[in-house]
């Protein structure tokens, strides 16, 4: 019925055109969150540990313990991890990314009460973002936190708020001095040797001169770096298809869906797909705002998106019960797709949710 279609060789495609870019030896720090980006963490994870990443990351404990548990033997970033999951991380031997001073006194004394030595952590400032991280004052504190703590400091990190705007973006570069010039305190004031990264997807295809030693790349995977002259370099990873479930006549002045929400403004015929926003294709895809494509001719959502459910007009596309149409694939991109509900791929694709089947193409 509702199938992801996951093809492999396209994530191939994408890791060779990112590992292009990366100098011989920047690290490829994989993003796997969400599910990997809501498809499957499980057996992407594995794959990219076969393409020869240096580590994984996710954002939550919970996610990497799934990983682990799967048999994922590198490295493993957990972005933001949470005061009541720490344990789950030595458990599982996941690497925290300490990003509050709080967090780092919670972790430090839960490593100290299990006499556990050197274990790795990375360390995330805020340098423009205003979300998570130490800001650059605390790096005193943290230095002597560093001196005399079990930690084996592997990296210090940050992360670009608008690393897709045009290169010369004076926040941008703002934020790219104060990571060089942090970079620098720890350089003066550490004998432990971190490693520094900085860039994300689009980072790397906008300032691949600031990829100091690693770079966190996980949309790019799949196939969008959030700039059509980036994206022409890759594939789509995923490819989203329902089939029609019923297709039934309106008249003119009929109404379709909840609330009465699209009135016929002609004859006009439906299709109903078996897909709503339970499954991640939100209401704020409905009333048009999304189009299917059936053969080659595209349908707009009429009316409101249901839970389980959106209707689809079709009049004029001769097709029938049981075809396939598709939401998003290699030619109709998820970003086009997100484009029409003022969103981006990267919510279309975490959205989808677990009633959706996955199917791993070669
Ligand atoms: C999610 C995330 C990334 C990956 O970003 P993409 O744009 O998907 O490449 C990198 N770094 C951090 C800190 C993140 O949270």
């Amino acid at each position: 019925m509702n199938t992801l279609r996951l093809h492999l060789s396209h994530l191939d495609h994408n890791y060779k055109v990112i590992r292009s870019l990366m100098n011989p030896n920047t690290e490829f720090i994989a993003v796997v969150k969400a599910n990997a980006y809501g498809s499957n963490a499980v057996v992407i994870a594995k794959q990219l540990e076969k393409l020869g990443v240096n580590a994984l990351a996710v954002a939550y404990a919970q996610e990497g313990k799934i990983l682990r548990t799967a048999g994922i033997k590198i490295p493993i970033l957990v972005f933001y991890p949470q005061i009541e999951g720490l344990s789950t991380l030595l458990e599982f031997g996941l690497e925290p990314c300490l990003y509050s001073a709080n967090l780092l006194i919670a972790f430090r004394s839960l490593l100290e009460k299990r006499q556990q030595d050197s274990y790795s952590v990375h360390i995330k400032y805020n340098t423009g973002l205003n979300r998570v991280g130490f800001t650059q004052e605390q790096t005193p504190w943290l230095l002597e936190q560093l001196q005399e703590s079990p930690f084996h400091l592997k990296s210090v990190y940050s992360h670009l708020a608008a690393s897709e705007v045009d290169k010369d973006d004076p926040l941008s570069k703002k934020q790219i001095q104060a990571f060089l010039s942090l970079k620098k305190q720890y350089e003066l004031g550490l004998n432990e040797k971190p490693k520094f990264h900085l860039l994300n997807s689009s980072g790397l295809f906008n300032y691949p001169e600031y990829q100091f030693d690693a770079v966190r790349c996980g949309i790019a995977l799949h196939g969008y770096v959030n700039k059509k002259m980036w994206d022409q370099k890759l594939k789509p990873f995923a490819s989203l298809t329902s089939k029609i479930c019923q297709i039934h006549q309106v008249k003119k002045g009929d109404f379709v869906g909840y609330n009465h929400g699209w009135k016929a403004p002609k004859e006009a015929t439906i299709a109903c797909l078996p897909i709503g926003h339970a499954d991640g294709i939100g209401r704020h895809f409905g009333h048009g705002k999304a189009q299917v494509s059936i053969g080659n001719k595209k349908a707009p959502t009429v009316g409101n998106i249901c839970m389980d459910m959106l209707m689809v007009d079709i009049s004029g596309i001769k097709c029938k019960e049981g075809d396939e149409v598709v939401f998003f694939d290699k030619s109709a991109t998820a970003n086009l797709f997100a484009k029409g509900a003022a969103t981006i791929s990267y919510e279309v694709l975490t959205s989808l949710g677990n009633r959706i089947e996955r199917i791993i193409e070669p």
